[in-house]
């Protein structure tokens, strides 16, 4: 944590207009509903990161009507230390708060040594949300995702502890991610045997990754689940961040990030013409990007990532156009080469 953390901070009054301007989004078949932007804490809200830039952005995208913060046990660095991190600014700012809020974690990758910490068991899933609970000082998650499918652990056992988890009360709803269509198949059939439906699957969707457009998410959509879309800037390729060079401060040139520089040489002619393609639209290219996943219905929510609050406003600003002209659609498509 850097020196200036120690300054005083006022204490928190949420803007009264939070609800004004974004709009809520059916989960599924579900009662709930997401904001058509969540915001994820994988990146920016470690041990390392600064304390009082997380601070403003969870305030900023509370203030915005973000009313779902998505969160993991292996974020940080170190693992763990995102909870933390939330942990601790839901003590000082957002405890008023809590009933407008939708919070998830999950379990799924490696998390401690030893075979306990990693995987779809039920000892794994229970002890590691206990422990994600404790980090984020909360009696209950929203939600609780199995991260990631583990063809080791027979998805009985892993969806088994889902729902003890859900009637045990630490988790409202649970969800999956990564699972492909026809785990997902086996997962829901499960689910639903047992009376504790899968709220939502987090599936990576973005212009750079339509993957999930085959068979996933036709399923989900039939199957009556959410889902929510992550990576929907594909780590920041699709926005102005990388257009003349990368950045210092960009997560391109954090060596410890999954995004390779590589990927940002490779993109760049697209991203350069999807840029133009935003402008003579009036976005930015991150607004366009945001605004194309969620001109299609069957997404609940669209989970970006920032490292400012000012690219939560710029993103939160997507909502003001939504719509593409079949011309915009088909140029989108020659641009990627669909
Ligand atoms: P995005 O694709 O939205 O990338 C976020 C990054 O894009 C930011 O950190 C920032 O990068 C850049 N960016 C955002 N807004 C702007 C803007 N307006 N202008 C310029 N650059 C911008 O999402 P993430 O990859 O961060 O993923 C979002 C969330 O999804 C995660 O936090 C996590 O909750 C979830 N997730 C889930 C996974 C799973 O397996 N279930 C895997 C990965 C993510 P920079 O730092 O360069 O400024």
């Amino acid at each position: 944590m850097k020196i200036n953390d120690h300054a005083p901070v006022l204490p928190y009054q949420a803007n009264t207009q939070r609800y004004g301007n974004m709009p809520y989004r059916r989960v599924g078949n579900s009662g709930v509903q997401f904001p058509a932007l969540s915001l994820g804490l994988w990146h920016n809200f470690g041990e390392h990161d600064n304390f009082s830039n997380a601070r403003a952005m969870l305030r900023t995208a509370f203030d915005l009507g973000i009313t779902h913060f998505d969160l993991a046990n292996n974020y940080g660095p170190p693992y763990g230390s995102a909870e933390s991190t939330f942990g601790r600014l839901m003590t000082t700012d957002f405890s008023h708060y809590r009933d407008e809020l939708f919070i998830s974690s999950k379990a799924g990758y490696d998390m401690w040594p030893g075979p306990y910490g990693v995987g779809g068991s039920r000892k794994y899933l229970v002890s590691s949300l206990n422990q994600s609970l404790k980090r984020m000082g909360l009696d209950y998650v929203d939600l609780f995702y199995h991260h990631c499918p583990d063809d080791e652990t027979p998805i009985e056992e892993t969806v088994g502890a889902l729902d003890s988890i859900v009637r045990q009360g630490k988790a409202l709803y649970v969800g999956i991610s990564n699972y492909n269509a026809e785990q997902t198949r086996q997962a829901l059939n499960l689910f639903n045997q047992l009376g504790t439906p899968c709220l939502v699957h987090q599936v990576r969707y973005s212009m750079f990754d339509r993957a999930a457009e085959q068979q996933l998410m036709p399923l989900l959509d039939d199957k009556g689940v959410g889902l929510i879309t992550f990576s929907p800037l594909a780590q920041g390729l699709l926005s102005d961040r990388y257009l003349n060079g990368i950045p210092k401060d960009s997560r391109a040139a954090n060596s410890k990030s999954y995004l390779q520089q590589d990927s940002v040489s490779q993109h760049l002619s697209q991203i350069k013409l999807l840029h133009l393609l935003a402008q003579a639209r009036g976005q930015s290219l991150s607004q366009m990007a945001l605004a194309w996943i969620l001109d299609k219905p069957e997404v609940s929510s669209v989970l970006i990532g920032a490292s400012s609050p000012q690219q939560l406003i710029d993103n939160a600003n997507a909502i003001a156009n939504l719509s593409f002209s079949e011309q915009e659609l088909q140029s989108i498509g020659e641009i990627l080469g669909q």
